[in-house]
């Protein structure tokens, strides 16, 4: 049977990615702060473990497993992550994470490792023009994100991948363009834009208006939460091929597009007032090239769909708690 580690199986993708390993008959080992807010981990063994102490990640990662999955990392919505207030917390974690989980899969020899790199590593430079963005692999350098999580994404991307250079570690590495779905934060302020308008749209009354940041032409693409671990099994299977790769969708839209998109899912009359907030590059959209030229993959659950499905879980989460 495979052994596989999940780092980071409290959080949104991780723990869909455990459940997933487990559906395909791996041995799993979760490891987080925490365990998952919204489902019950399927994981054969679960550590609570903070992985910014070395020795935690010795526990966590032994001589044993043939897959790492590293998605510990410190990271929320653009309210979390563009706000600047949490700067320090972000680099100082997530680059403590990192730093010993390259050593220590190193030292035991892990058969692979797959590193969770972010979108927000691309230079902001080609990210001016919301309608014309530019995210092919081969564009991130010269580097400037517009973020400290992009900084500290891109310092990892490189640690990985000396790592592999010097220690023959072998590293899987995708920049995520921003995954969305069902069992995923949407009410503590790390949830991202799909999950917050959704709550927005659920919470207003009829003829009521939601709050959108920014003017709302800023653009992004989102991929379905399924369709991120199909990739990821696909990078983490492929035999040559290592990234670092867009996993991502090519459906680019404003957030006010968005909004719109999902007052039509709730059927109210709902109008959007744009406020000043925290927003991020004025245009992202996930460049699938590569991926289709290496791995053959392409997103499977529309735009349309996926929201529909993110609305529903999160509608119910509302009646719940009432
Ligand atoms: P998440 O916040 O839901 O999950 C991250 C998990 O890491 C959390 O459960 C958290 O408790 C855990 N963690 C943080 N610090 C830890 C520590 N010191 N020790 C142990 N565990 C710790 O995030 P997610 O959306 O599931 O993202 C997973 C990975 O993908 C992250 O690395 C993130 O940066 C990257 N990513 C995500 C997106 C996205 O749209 N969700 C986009 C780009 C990149």
């Amino acid at each position: 049977m495979k052994r596989a580690v999940v780092l980071g199986a409290g959080g949104f993708i991780g723990s869909h990615l455990v459940e997933r390993l487990k559906s395909e008959g791996y041995w799993v080992r979760g490891v987080d702060l925490v365990f998952p807010e919204y489902l019950t981990s399927s994981a054969d063994e679960y550590l609570i473990l903070d992985l910014r102490i070395a020795l935690s990640v010795s526990q966590a990662i032994d001589d044993n497993f043939e897959e790492v999955y590293q998605l510990a990392a410190d990271m929320g919505g653009a309210a979390y992550v563009f706000s600047g207030k949490h700067d320090a917390d972000i680099l100082y974690n997530s680059a403590l994470i990192n730093l010993n989980v390259a050593k220590i899969c190193a030292e035991n020899k892990v058969g692979k490792l797959f590193y969770s790199s972010s979108a927000c590593m691309y230079p902001e430079y080609n990210q001016l023009d919301p309608l014309n963005p530019k995210c092919a692999e081969d564009s991130a350098y010269p580097a400037q994100p517009d973020s400290e999580y992009g900084w500290e994404k891109l310092f990892s991307e490189r640690l990985y991948l000396s790592f592999q250079k010097n220690y023959g570690l072998v590293c899987k590495i995708a920049r995520f363009h921003n995954i969305y779905g069902p069992k995923g934060a949407w009410n503590n302020g790390k949830e991202k834009a799909p999950a917050a308008i959704c709550r927005k749209v659920i919470s207003s009354s009829n003829n009521g208006f939601i709050e959108i940041w920014g003017d709302g032409q800023q653009t992004r693409s989102f991929l379905y939460i399924d369709d991120c671990i199909d990739a990821i099994r696909l990078l983490m299977l492929h035999q040559e091929f290592h990234g670092p790769i867009n996993i991502g969708s090519e459906e680019i839209i404003s957030i006010n597009e968005l909004a719109v998109k999902t007052i039509a899912i709730a059927k109210k009359n709902i109008a959007i007032k744009n406020v000043a907030g925290p927003q991020g590059v004025r245009g992202r959209c996930s460049d699938n090239r590569l991926i289709k030229k290496e791995l053959h993959w392409e997103p499977q659950v529309s735009l349309d769909l996926g929201l529909q499905k993110t609305y529903t879980w999160i509608e119910k989460q509302i009646n719940n708690s009432l």
